[in-house]
């Protein structure tokens, strides 16, 4: 083959690549950046939430109905995280959309199930990189099914994600480990930290309850001051996709400090970076989302100089 013929089927190889990129879109941003990690060339990934958007309460505009007929696949959370979608997403199956919940094969033995709404499990399952990995594997499947031609590429980063997944677990639970564990309570805005305590070791109080539909009475208010007074509980915490107004208020009647912003349900700014220690992170990441959260938490909880 010639030279020049070398270098055209290079660029007709890499134009049929871009042509071939399986037009992807995902309803938030930990899903849409999920889809990214396991599909990477092979897919172009929109997402209908950026950062700082609440999944609860978020209505689809004219635009992201355009944007989800026109997808090749769609993937969206499930567990009614995105509560004000669910008609949408059956219609979207009844017409025969490929149209898949990432957390469909969560095994409900590792639902957690709040005993106020019992037929609602908690949908943050995000926050226990091992379930995300059960996530990432039925991404992984339906790229798989949709794209043979990709099958090893996906698998292979499948297997590198989970690999991740577990360092970084590792290293967010020795982080944990250092707070003193009688005030290992995690206080913020509302419960979307459930999963991540179980995980890391931290006992979780959401103020607002499992979605942010609905505001905090005040008894639960007057409870979460008693419980930070009783333990002296050093920090609570802020959420990055919900109103601080009753995080501000507890830290004044309890007289505790707000001990940053916790990614909840949206990850950061894409390309935005932060580090602690020996890590660093891309705020638009899943990596970002744990970096940032464990990192926060952890300087907010341990005195300075602990080890
Ligand atoms: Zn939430």
């Amino acid at each position: 083959m010639s030279l020049i013929a070398t270098a055209l089927s290079v660029v007709l190889g890499g134009f049929s690549a871009q042509a071939a990129a399986l037009k992807v879109v995902a309803t938030t941003s930990l899903v849409a950046d999920l889809v990214q990690s396991i599909g990477g060339d092979r897919v172009a990934v929109t997402s209908l939430m950026g950062p700082g958007v609440d999944p609860h309460l978020y209505k689809p505009t004219a635009g992201d109905i355009i944007k989800l007929t026109r997808a090749e696949v769609i993937f969206y959370h499930g567990m009614a995280l995105e509560g004000k979608m669910g008609d949408l997403f059956a219609r979207l199956s009844r017409q025969g959309r490929s149209i898949h919940a990432i957390t469909q094969n969560l095994p409900p033995e590792e639902w957690i199930v709040p005993e106020e709404s019992p037929q609602h499990p908690d949908p943050h399952v995000w926050g226990d990189p091992r379930l995300w990995k059960t996530c990432a594997l039925k991404v992984q499947q339906v790229l798989v099914q949709l794209d043979p031609e990709g099958k090893e590429l996906y698998v292979a980063a499948n297997q590198q994600y989970a690999q991740r997944l577990e360092e970084w677990m590792a290293w967010g639970k020795a982080l944990m480990d250092r707070i003193e564990p009688s005030k290992r309570i995690l206080i913020t805005s509302h419960d979307a930290f459930n999963y991540f305590g179980r995980a890391f070791g931290l006992k979780v109080v959401g103020v607002q309850g499992i979605s942010t539909a609905s505001e905090a009475p005040l008894a639960d208010i007057i409870h979460v001051v008693d419980l930070i007074r009783e333990q002296s509980i050093p920090a609570i915490f802020v959420e990055s996709s919900v109103s601080p107004a009753i995080i501000r208020r507890i830290s004044e009647d309890a007289g505790v400090q707000v001990g940053g912003e916790l990614f909840s349900d949206a990850l950061g700014a894409s390309g935005e970076k932060g580090s602690f220690e020996s890590r660093s992170w891309d705020l638009g990441t899943y990596a970002g989302w744990l970096g940032h959260n464990v990192s926060t938490i952890s300087q907010a909880m341990v005195p300075s100089g602990a080890p």
